[in-house]
């Protein structure tokens, strides 16, 4: 890898293909793969990351939004796109673009079904979304006959998949949750397909429930996280590599004496002779000021250097004391040897947090 000379955030593709493969492997060979590939493919480069999979042969991506699925399509992504959280004022841009929308409610529903026979559709791809303990979207139990109703009543649209969400599925503690939720969206699926007289694809695993609930792999499974590199446990961590670096470079030493203070507000006052780091990375590239007043560290050559002080916009200053560097050493601040899941613990979040915070100031340099 090339060492950094400015802020870069490092997309490794030899590590995403590691990571679908490996999570390839704990299905069955007839269990379709949907990439997540929202808010920039988890910070990443989604066009990038999509291009790669739909290589790879993936099956399905989803994305939160419809600009998003409008992106990917302007890159020539051809793939299904299954948008989880379309908004109505957006359907007609969907259809043109050949996106297939969650619709998830009464409203959405009746508001996606009027816009398609206006755009003289039939069968248009949809995707039903239940809640099953999540509430968060998603149609209840007893939504089935009105759904099935309504569906009667058009031939605009038909139901390409059933889906709905786990709560906890990273979370063993949660188990008996979680076998509930699987019982009841099996449930309502079965209902559902006799109602309507047609099995449409079922799905309803994200990447920590493909690891943990092999029951419930369905017909397709969504990956997030774990395409990225993480499993969301140690263990797990440990089979997948991470797909993303953010490395940047030391800009300036200072040497200061005992009672200075560093940064915005005087908030790091030095308690003896010391020797600071200035690096060209703040809260507007992504790492936020809860990484400041010595919780989060980056790595210089091989040793943890705490990030001293207020985080400011453009750059984070850190203790090398103990360290022997130099202006211009390269600071990696996650990637393989310190992860991203490790940085965003000391602020007391997770990796999906830092990883999609990284902004789209910071360089991408894409390693094949
Ligand atoms: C984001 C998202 C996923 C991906 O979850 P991971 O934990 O990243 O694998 C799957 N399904 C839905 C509905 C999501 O919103």
């Amino acid at each position: 890898m090339p060492k950094a000379k400015e802020t870069v955030l490092e997309i490794d593709l030899k590590a995403l293909k590691h990571n679908f493969e490996y999570l390839k492997s704990k299905l069955k060979s007839n269990t379709k793969i949907l990439a997540v590939v929202k808010a920039f493919a988890y910070g990443s480069d989604a066009n990038v990351i999509a291009k790669y999979l739909q290589d790879l042969e993936v099956d399905y991506f989803a994305v939160a939004y419809v600009n998003e699925g409008v992106a990917l399509r302007d890159a020539g992504i051809t793939t299904p796109i299954l948008v989880l959280h379309p908004q109505a004022v957006n359907f007609k841009t969907l259809i043109a673009r050949c996106l297939e929308p969650s619709l998830y409610n009464a409203k959405v529903l009746n508001e996606f079904i009027a816009i398609a026979s206006e755009e003289h559709q039939t069968n248009y791809p949809v995707h039903i979304k239940f809640n099953t303990g999540l509430n968060r979207l998603g149609f209840w139990e007893n939504d089935v006959d009105y759904i099935v109703s309504k569906l009667e009543n058009t031939s605009s649209i038909k139901v390409k998949s059933l889906f709905s969400h786990l709560a906890a599925s990273e979370d063993l503690n949660e188990k008996e949750f979680t076998e509930t939720q699987i019982k009841s969206f099996k449930s309502i699926a079965k209902d559902f397909s006799k109602t309507i007289g047609y099995q449409p694809m079922l799905h309803l695993t994200n990447t920590s429930g493909i690891i943990n609930y092999p029951e419930a792999h369905l017909d397709m499974v969504r990956t997030g996280i774990g395409l990225y590199g993480f499993g969301n446990s140690e263990k797990e961590n440990k089979h997948l590599k991470p797909v993303a670096t953010l490395k940047s470079i030391i800009s300036q030493i200072h040497k200061i004496e005992k009672g200075e203070s560093v940064g915005y507000n005087r908030s790091y006052i030095s308690s003896g002779f010391e020797k600071t780091a200035t690096i060209p990375i703040g809260h507007a590239d992504g790492i936020g000021r809860h990484y400041g007043h010595e919780k989060g560290f980056v790595i210089i050559n091989g040793k943890k250097a705490p990030i001293i002080g207020n985080v400011c916009m453009d750059m984070i200053m850190v203790n090398i004391s103990h360290i022997e560097c130099q202006e211009g050493d390269e600071v990696i601040i996650f990637g393989k040897q310190s992860d991203a899941s490790k940085f965003a613990q000391t602020a007391n979040t997770i990796s999906y947090e830092i990883i999609t915070a990284i902004s789209q100031r910071v360089k991408r340099i894409i390693l094949k």
